[in-house]
This record gives C-alpha cells, structure tokens and sequence, in this order.
C-alpha cells in the first residue's frame, strides 16, 4: 500500500489511531500510533526549520527509547536519511559514522551532549539538537510540515555494519528495500507483541520495530537485553515473540525456566546474526518448552532473508523470504550449485541494499554478476532450506585443509558446562594456521576434566587435522553490540 516510508507512517497511524504501537518496557509508558504520529511531525517541521532538505543525513545517537522512534520518523518525514548510531560509541567512533555518512545534523540526548559535541568539532555537522528542543513545536500537524518530494528509489536509512570483521561500513537502504523486508517477512505477522531488545541503529531492531508499526501490532521496546528482567516483561506485557542473538538463548538457559509466571503468551525465540548451535537450541527447547526459530539474514539484505515460520527444521536458517532470491554459485561457472553443495551465499531481489554509502568500488566488489555475494558459505537442501555454515572470514584453513568452526563449536557445545564456545584460528609456523577452541564455563566445572573430554570428544568425531590445539577457558568474551563474540580479538 505504501511507496515511501514517511506514507508508510502516516498511513499506519491513521488506520490504528489510538491503539497502542510502543510499550517502554523499562517504565511501562504507551504510545499510541497517533501520539509517535503527532510528535514525529514535531520534530520534521523543526529539522525543516534548521534547514534539512530532501537528501540530508541526519545522524539520531540515542538508546531504545519513544524519543529515538519519534526522531527516527520525524526525520524520515522530512526527507532525511536516518543515520541510527550506538549510544555508546566514543568520542573517535561516533566521528567515523557522521565523518562517513556526511550528516548535517544529530539529534541527541543531553547526558550524551559533551561526547557528542567533541566527535562533531571539526567534521561539517552543523547542529546538534535534543529529542525536547526537536519536539518544541508544539501543535504541529501534518498539514504544516513541508511537503518534501521523497522517491520510494530514495535512501532512506544509512546504517553501519556491526564491525564484526572490520570497519562498520555503511550501507544505504531505499524506501523501497525497507518497505518490501517489511511486506515479505513473515516475522512479525499475526503477533501481538514483538519484544525488540536489539538495538534500533542495527537492523535487526529496526526492522522489528518499524516492520511491526508496518504490520499494525505492538513493539515491547527494552534498550539492550536483561535477563533479570525477560521473563517479568513477557509476563507483565504478554510478549509473543522476541529476536535475539543466540547468546541469548544460552544465558537464559543459566537460569531457571520462570515457574512461578504465566508466560504463556510468549510462542518463540527468533535467532539470526552468528552461528546457531543446533545442541544449544535442543536444549534450549527441552528445558523451556518454547520453539526456537532460526533465520539469517544481513544489513545489505534489510534484515532476514531466510525464515521459517512454520515449519521449524533444527540447523537450517529456514526458506528464503518473499522477496528474496538465494542460490550458492558455482565460483569458476556462476552457475547455481545442486542441493548439498557448499559455496557463498548469493542473493538478489528488492531487498538488497544500493551501495555502500560514497564506496563505488566496494559496492561493485560484492554486487558482482547481479547477485550480491555475502562472504557467507552455506548449502542448500532439496527443499530449498538454507543452511548458514560460517563467514568465509572465519574459515580456518590448516596447511590447506578447510576446517569450518561452527563444526567443531557445535561438538564442544554439546558439554553441558559450556557455556559459549568460539573456535579461530591462530598462526602456525609449518601450517600456516591451527584451530584454537576459547569457553566460557560453568563455574563449578573442574576445568582440566573439561579439557580433557573436550579434547577426547573431538577426537571420535573429528579427522585429526580439525581438533583444537589448545581450549582456553575465559571468564567472558569480548562482544559487538549486537552480542556477537568478536573472534578477531581471539
Ligand atoms: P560486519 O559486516 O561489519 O562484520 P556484521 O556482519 O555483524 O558486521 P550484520 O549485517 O548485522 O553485520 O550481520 C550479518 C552476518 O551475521 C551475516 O553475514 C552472517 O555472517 C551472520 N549471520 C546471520 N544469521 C546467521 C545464521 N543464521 N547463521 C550463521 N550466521 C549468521
């Protein structure tokens, strides 16, 4: 129904009115699709004011908040390209992503003031404004925020990569990308409630909450994930589903399935952003009694680009969604592999990005031959189910021989005290590299059995060239934002 994100916004409020769109799960205030309708009006007749055009980059630095879902549409409502970033940064981080992106102008909190003034000194953002001062146009309305010619082509959203395995890069998503991960997903449909506790300035909390203002439900919005505080939440809010990195899932699972609280409202687990363990999902599911669904997807691709709703298979990230179109090519023909086959994951469709924001070379690099290539290797089976194996990146490759470490991650998973696994690879003079294995542990483990069995245990299953050298044992692992384990630390 909607060409342009702003028409998506608007259009949405209308229908739903007063019903409720957002829940702060930190305070229990509501927001109903007519209020974040009303202020985000506030907020684009100011940044008019200030001078943002059609095309402008608006940088928005706050944590998962009403205010961040305000700012995010205000700005989209006046054309802008929302340019989300982590709270958290540092003074040199926060520069990067508004030095990159071009923005003209940021919006943020005023505990955050300093740090942001200091990254913007000397790189052309010309303003910077609190969510309070954007929204001090009281009694704005629709009527009297400027009609600005946006094109459903146009970009709407910058948004930088994790960093997992490099420097973010930025990635520019049109109206129109976002628009059809919101219709071809299946996610969020016919629930109620999605708890989001990912972060809004990376995907995957971005599509949650937009895509579920896009489907007319409810957005339980918590800024980061707490497990002192899941299960309470889903309980007192009757949370339906939530998406999470799987982590999560073996963090919950330290804990005691919550007895005493009717959480029966709350139907699934959505995973995605590194390896999914199968063992730790079937543990999962034993103990919780709730049903684990993977999918996989990318910032280049709008968020997911495999799910399965119904039909769950432990292992596979599930069928590619509507609009996307996946295949593993053959490297020398390009040509589609047969079912089993390992090789990168390629996609296209209109849900893959436009470019790397003022990085024409990168762009081409990965969307060469008309399918943009993910520096994923996976398979497909007959069914078409994908099966996401690890980043080309993290390939271990032992005096020739490829090891895949989710392989190897999977087994050591499988012993009960481990907590989380993460196997890389480190240099070694004869075969260039040799897999190392790092966990984390219960802590009433003896840590030299642990080894020991960990060690036995790789030996039945595993060619011998594939068994760690060494298991280390931490007591956490670095992580991204997202909570993903940063294995170039390792
Ligand atoms: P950067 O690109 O800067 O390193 P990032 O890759 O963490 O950051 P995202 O776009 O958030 O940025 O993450 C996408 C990546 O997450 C995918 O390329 C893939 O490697 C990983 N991923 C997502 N879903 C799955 C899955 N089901 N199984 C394995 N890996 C997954």
């Amino acid at each position: 129904d909607y060409g342009t994100l702003p028409e998506m916004i608007r259009g949405q409020a209308d229908r739903n009115g007063d019903e409720t769109f957002l829940i702060r799960a930190e305070t229990g205030e509501t927001f109903s699709y007519q209020e974040i309708d009303a202020r985000s009006d506030e907020v684009a007749a100011t940044l008019a004011e200030r001078g943002v055009v059609a095309g402008d980059k608006v940088g928005v630095i706050l944590p998962n908040s009403a205010a961040l879902v305000v700012a995010i549409c205000g700005v989209l409502k006046v054309g802008g390209v929302v340019v989300p970033t982590n709270p958290e940064y540092k003074t040199g981080e926060i520069a990067y992503v508004f030095e990159q992106s071009d923005s003209q102008l940021v919006i943020t909190e005023e505990s955050l003031r300093k740090t942001v003034e200091k990254a913007i000194d000397d790189i052309g953002v010309k303003a910077l404004l609190t969510p309070e001062e954007c929204e001090a146009n009281a009694n704005e309305s629709r009527s009297t925020v400027p009609k600005r010619e946006v094109r459903p082509v146009d970009t709407a959203l910058l948004m930088f990569t994790s960093g997992t395995t490099g420097d973010p890069k930025s990635v520019a998503l049109s109206h129109l990308n976002l628009l059809f991960r919101f219709d071809g997903g299946e996610m969020p449909r016919g629930y109620g409630v999605f708890y989001t506790v990912l972060p809004l300035f990376n995907i995957d909390g971005f599509i949650t909450t937009l895509g579920t203002m896009y489907d007319g439900g409810q957005v339980l919005l918590r800024n980061g994930f707490s497990a002192s505080s899941f299960w309470a939440d889903v309980e007192q809010y009757d949370a339906n589903i939530t998406s999470v990195v799987p982590s999560v899932l073996a963090i919950l699972l330290e804990r005691e399935y919550p007895e005493n609280r009717d959480v029966s409202s709350f139907e699934r687990f959505v995973v995605s952003g590194s390896y999914v363990h199968e063992e730790l999902v079937e543990r999962f599911e034993e103990a919780f009694g709730i049903n684990v669904m993977e999918i996989y997807g990318l910032t280049e691709a709008a968020g997911t680009a495999y799910e399965s709703p119904e039909e769950v298979v432990v292992g596979s990230a599930g069928s590619p969604t509507l609009y996307a179109e996946a295949a593993i090519l053959d490297e020398d023909t390009s040509e589609p592999l047969p079912p089993g086959e390992l090789g990168e994951i390629v996609l296209r469709g209109p849900t893959v990005f436009k470019e790397y924001y003022n990085n024409p070379e990168a762009t081409e690099e990965v969307l060469q031959g008309g399918w943009f290539h993910t520096e994923d290797i996976g398979y497909v089976d007959k069914e078409g189910r994908c099966y996401v194996k690890d980043r080309i990146k993290n390939i271990i490759i032992r005096g020739g021989q490829n090891i895949y470490p989710g392989e190897i991650e999977e087994a050591i998973h499988a012993h009960p005290a481990v907590e989380d696994v993460a196997v890389v690879g480190h240099e070694h003079e004869i075969y260039g590299e040799v897999p190392v294995a790092y966990v984390t542990i219960d802590e009433h483990t003896d840590e030299k059995a642990l080894e020991k069995r960990i060690r036995e245990d790789c030996t039945e299953r595993f060619a011998d060239f594939k068994i760690p050298e060494a298991v280390y044992i931490l007591e956490e692992f670095p992580r991204g934002e997202t909570g993903k384990i940063l294995k170039e630390r390792l």
